[in-house]
């Protein structure tokens, strides 16, 4: 079992507020990232979930049981690091076996174990190998292993693949996914990579400056954004934004551009100064009629992906993703029209007032 609850969780470091009002309810066996800027508070999350780091304020329970004051060693987590924290004078088996001869387990159980970790893990070749004889990637492997055997309520992860190389990070992620699914036990991953999180979670939380900004699927956070901040945030490229008005009949007025009546944007919820904003891939594109005129400065084309940066007249930078698409060159002029029901509008508080 590894249900995590918090409950008005706060933390300060002496007199500064790291952490307000976080309130999280974690179900046995899934997959949660908290993801956000550097410094937002992640890891202080993650450290106080395993009892590294006090808690200023509120209550954590693992299965129901109130653990906010109890030892790390007896919260029944493991965690995962960045640094692989590895013995480098032990076999990668001596390695991986550590802490269950630490607490003393019988010889054979202790074989089974490790034995069954370096299966799952595809480390059966490298046993008799010390760290430095392995790959970054085969030593997160092992550090890995070394959680696995300990047979966790969860596995917390604080950015465990951010010191490997690009390709391997994607297969790492992989890996990982697939781990989950064997073994079907919580895992709480720690990353400030949106693709990472919407790649692979089931839940992701969404921090900025102390808070919790959002908290749903990867999906959830993709088409319903509940501010400006997890809008430009989760995605790549970035959400367009544009600053926009209440325009006549109910419609939003784009400040020099087209006004929009937008199907779940009702009058009522509006303030006098907006944003709006749209996904690269959701603007609509022509060589000839559009509402809104621009000049190609960059085309990044990608072959199966082309991603347009457009000067438009009066309102600035724009980025277009127009897939497959090959007719479009640098300085070429290009017309853009934002259709309605792909638009999201912020009010001056960034709150997204879209109904739906
Ligand atoms: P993240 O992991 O999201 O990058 P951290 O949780 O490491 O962020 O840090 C959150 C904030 O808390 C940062 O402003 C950081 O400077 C501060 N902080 C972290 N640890 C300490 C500490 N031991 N003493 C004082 N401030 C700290
Ligand atoms: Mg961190």
């Amino acid at each position: 079992m590894g249900e995590i609850v918090l409950r008005d969780v706060e933390k300060a470091f002496g007199e500064v507020s790291v952490l307000r009002d976080i309130n999280l309810s974690i179900k046995d066996g899934e997959f949660v990232v908290f993801v956000g800027p550097s410094g937002c508070g992640k890891s202080t999350l993650l450290r106080m979930i395993t009892g590294l780091e006090t808690v200023t304020g509120g209550e954590i329970l693992i299965d129901g049981e109130d653990v906010t004051h109890s030892k790390p060693s007896t919260r029944g987590l493991a965690m995962v690091f960045q640094s692989y924290a590895l013995f480098p004078h032990i076999s990668v088996r001596d390695n991986i076996a550590f802490g269950l001869k630490i607490a003393g387990l019988p010889k054979a159980e202790i074989e089974a174990k490790v034995a069954q970790a370096s299966s799952i893990l595809g480390l059966d070749a490298l046993l008799d190998r010390k760290p430095r004889e392995l790959s970054g990637g085969q030593q997160q492997r092992v550090a890995i292993g070394r959680a696995i055997v300990r047979e966790p309520a969860a596995f917390l992860f604080d950015e465990p693949l951010s010191n490997l190389d690009a390709a391997l990070r994607v297969q790492m992620r992989l890996e990982l996914i697939r781990l989950h699914e064997r073994l079907e036990t919580t895992m709480v991953y720690v990353t400030h990579d949106q693709v990472e999180a919407m790649t692979m979670a089931d839940r992701i939380v969404v921090l900025e400056g102390g808070d919790i900004q959002q908290f749903d699927t990867p999906i959830a956070l993709y088409d319903r954004p509940v501010n400006k901040f997890v809008a430009g945030f989760i995605g790549s490229p970035k959400m367009n934004f544009m600053p926009a008005s209440p325009g006549a009949g109910g419609s939003v007025q784009v400040k020099n551009g087209p006004s929009v009546t937008i199907p779940g944007v009702h009058p009522d919820r509006m303030t006098a100064e907006m944003t709006l904003g749209i996904r690269p891939e959701h603007i609509r594109y022509s060589h000839d009629t559009g509402d809104l005129n621009g000049r190609i400065l960059v085309e990044e084309q990608l072959g199966s992906d082309a991603f347009l940066y457009v000067e438009v007249d009066g309102i600035g930078m724009v980025t277009v993703r127009a897939v497959g698409e090959r007719s479009f060159h640098n300085r070429q002029t290009i017309h853009l029209t934002l259709p309605p029901e792909h638009c999201h509008v912020f009010n001056s508080a960034d709150q997204r007032i879209n109904q739906d």
